[in-house]
């Protein structure tokens, strides 16, 4: 018999699927399992700040710093003063159960951070842009706020939230585990988040100084410089805008009937 070959039928590498339907599919399944990435990291956190209290957080990373941190100096005098600021301020949250630890990152875009344990990256850059003690604390404060919300474990990322688990099943602490801050604040917070860290701020910026002058002064600054200014965008696009900021704290210490008057504590430091 003899062998005929037949040509395949026309078209038989094209779908009999409209290719738009067949693209709308895939964007549809792609988006779903985004989704349920999305869902399964937020139930994860959650499972996190369920399991881990604050407690154990602080004993897992009491050692810790980001892998990509670049320390300013070892001890500076503006190191030393900030922490100490720090802990003055942390004596107003009774119960926090964190050892607060500072570390300055010297980079000159302006920018501060809440890291798990209880860690405050502030950089040179912020540092440079302070012009007085409460300028400072207020921005220390709202950190805080965060602290005292466990924001900065919703920011975790997947990733992240998996090393913990490792960490908490094995006893082991993170130090060695290589988190960078990129891995830690690449989803910034809420408005809601940084609205609340803000009250929290300004409430223990009042009860240190007993007054809430000079609070929001550093946000009155930027607000009437250039708004894309490169030296604070990074601060920025993490918090809220400048203009709004001055606003609500404003209306804080309006509804609280908090001082905005009252001594101004110089900053008494040079970059040595
Ligand atoms: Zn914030």
């Amino acid at each position: 018999m003899k062998f005929i070959a037949k040509k395949p039928r026309e078209g038989i590498n094209v779908s009999d699927v409209h290719p738009l339907a067949e693209a709308a599919t895939l964007i549809v399944g792609l988006t779903a399992i985004f989704v349920a990435i999305a869902l399964l990291l937020i139930f994860l956190i959650e499972v996190v700040l369920y399991f881990v209290p604050a407690e154990t957080e602080a004993r897992l990373f009491s050692d810790w710093l980001p892998e990509d941190l670049v320390a300013a100096g070892p001890e500076t005098r503006q190191k030393q003063q900030t922490q100490e600021l720090v802990a003055r301020l942390a004596k107003h949250w009774a119960a926090a159960p964190y050892n607060f630890r500072v570390e300055i990152d010297d980079s000159e875009l302006a920018n501060a951070m809440a890291l798990p344990g209880g860690l405050i990256v502030v950089t040179q850059g912020l540092l440079d842009q302070v012009e007085s003690e409460n300028e400072l604390a207020f921005v220390l404060g709202h950190e805080l706020g965060h602290f005292r919300n466990r924001d900065h474990l919703r920011a975790l990322g997947r990733g992240v939230v998996i090393s913990l688990f490792f960490a908490v099943v094995t006893g082991n602490d993170v130090a060695g585990l290589g988190i960078k801050t990129a891995d830690l604040t690449l989803r910034g917070f809420s408005r809601e988040q940084e609205s609340r860290a803000d009250e929290f701020g300004l409430a223990v910026v009042h009860a240190a100084y007993g007054h809430v002058n000079q609070a929001s002064r550093l946000f009155e600054r930027w607000d009437s410089e250039q708004r894309d200014s490169s030296a604070f965008a990074a601060y920025l696009s993490t918090h809220p805008q400048p203009g709004d900021r001055v606003q609500r704290l404003r209306a804080i210490a309006y509804r609280d009937g908090w001082r905005t008057e009252g001594e101004i504590t110089p900053l008494n430091w040079s970059r040595d």
